[in-house]
């Protein structure tokens, strides 16, 4: 089967810096699970796996348009450290989450004052090209449901 719109997607993937050190992976975890045509995933990577099936092998370079974007000046807000969710004590440099009207963003902590803390909502990959080695897992129809959320439940899906 085909990876075309209103199918689920699993895959694995390790994701370089282009030309750079391996930034993350998931060998040894569950695949990601996808629904394709539903901005799951970034734009560059949606592309390449287009048309793809169970069992490919490639890797793509996807540039910061197409990745997480080009990085915004004013991106920095001040936020309650209520707001801010992370992993022990806010501090700077760390990449914590702030849920805004579209969803939740991952935003890297610049100042830590007492009530607040300024965050700059740039994602940490905004502004880089890089490098997908993507291995197709599964490609399957996606249930209504799974399209009336616009996202794949299940193994390397949301949970609900
Ligand atoms: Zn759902």
């Amino acid at each position: 089967m085909q990876i075309d719109d209103g199918k689920v997607v699993l895959f694995h993937y390790y994701l370089r810096e282009h030309g750079g050190e391996l930034i993350e992976q998931t060998h040894g975890d569950d695949p990601v699970a996808y629904l394709h045509g539903h901005n799951n995933i970034p734009i560059g990577v949606e592309k390449g796996l287009s048309g793809k099936t169970a069992g490919d092998k490639f890797t793509i370079t996807v540039p910061p348009e197409e990745a997480y974007g080009v990085p915004i000046k004013n991106s920095v807000q001040r936020v309650p450290l209520k707001h801010l969710q992370c992993h022990g004590k806010p501090k700077v440099g760390n990449i914590a989450q702030v849920t805004t009207e579209q969803g939740p963003r991952q935003v890297v902590i610049t100042k830590v004052g007492k009530f607040n803390a300024d965050v700059d909502f740039n994602h940490p990959l905004a502004g880089k090209t890089l490098e997908f080695e993507i291995e197709v897992v599964n490609v399957r129809e996606a249930s209504a449901d799974e399209l009336q959320h616009s996202h794949a439940h299940g193994t390397g899906g949301h949970a609900h």
